[in-house]
């Protein structure tokens, strides 16, 4: 029998693991050796040829991936796939449809948006994006050689230094003007994060004020959390929201360092977060969820 061929999922365009058949413990674990051996081959192959890090850092970033214990061999028709469990659980709100989302991320930008950006945005379904747009959330892409201290003045004002940080940030959510600033390499994964403070923002009751700083649930569970989805969300009210978020809309690039976050990462590591994002989402992030979120 030919082996079969195994693929690692596509972070630019994830598989439904929903609707795929599971394959048992030593099948994966067979397709994660062919993956990695065929993956340390390419890595020897790249190292010392600099014009190629960005294919490299994908390597990297692919073999990192294996060690994800919720990695599992799924069946496709001519070969298996090895995925994170994408929609594995259920989200509570379908994503907004392709049309849908090109037509909101073209009012937000103000003109044509990429691709990468439209499918990021698609994932936070219908209602976000309407709340998003009624509350003048803008996105700006930022292109290389200008500064952000230069296309916003509110950077200028607040965070004058930003562009000479060591690693400056490829993207930036500016409160004070609801503007989300993007790098064109950012218009994905980066696009996700800035746009959940965006929406943070948006549900917020008082004016440059973040949902997470005002609700006393989501605060009590930052305080008392066990486990947080990832490291960067445990750093700050506000990120614990966005990255709480990103794992719910299951947005990631293939070149991050980081694992890619699931649905399913959220459940597992911050149930009680988890319970109040699909609450969000599953009201359309309406105004008596939000007050309820506020009290606790
Ligand atoms: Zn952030």
């Amino acid at each position: 029998m030919p082996r079969a061929t195994v693929t690692l999922a596509d972070l630019a365009d994830p598989p439904d693991t929903a609707t795929l058949e599971a394959l048992d413990e030593s099948a994966t674990a067979r397709a994660i050796a062919s993956m990695r051996s065929k993956l340390m081959r390419r890595r020897k192959a790249l190292i010392g040829h600099t014009s190629d890090e960005p294919e490299l850092d994908r390597v990297i970033a692919s073999l990192r991936r294996l060690q994800n214990p919720q990695l599992t061999a799924y069946a496709l028709e001519n070969g298996l796939v090895l995925s994170e469990p994408f929609n594995g659980i259920a989200r509570a709100c379908p994503p907004a449809s392709s049309k849908a989302a090109r037509f909101a991320a073209d009012a937000m930008v103000g003109k044509r948006a990429p691709v990468a950006l439209v499918r990021a945005l698609a994932a936070f379904g219908d209602a976000a994006l309407s709340l998003a747009r009624a509350a003048g959330v803008r996105i700006r892409i930022v292109a290389a050689g200008i500064r952000f201290s230069q296309a916003s003045a509110s950077v200028a004002r607040c965070v004058p230094g930003i562009d000479e940080w060591e690693a400056p940030p490829s993207g930036l959510f500016v409160v004070e003007d609801r503007t989300v600033l993007l790098r064109d390499r950012a218009l994905h994964m980066t696009a996700a994060h800035e746009f959940a403070h965006a929406l943070d923002a948006a549900l917020a009751a008082r004016p440059r004020s973040y949902f997470s700083f005002e609700s006393e649930e989501l605060r009590y569970y930052f305080s008392t959390a066990t486990g947080y989805v990832n490291e960067y969300a445990a750093s700050g009210l506000d990120e614990y929201f966005a990255e709480s978020v990103r794992a719910y809309v299951e947005v990631n690039d293939p070149a991050c360092a980081w694992l890619p976050l699931t649905r399913q990462d959220l459940y597992l590591r911050d149930p009680r977060m988890f319970g109040l994002v699909d609450r969000l989402f599953a009201s359309g992030f309406s105004s008596r969820e939000r007050r309820r979120a506020k009290r606790r």
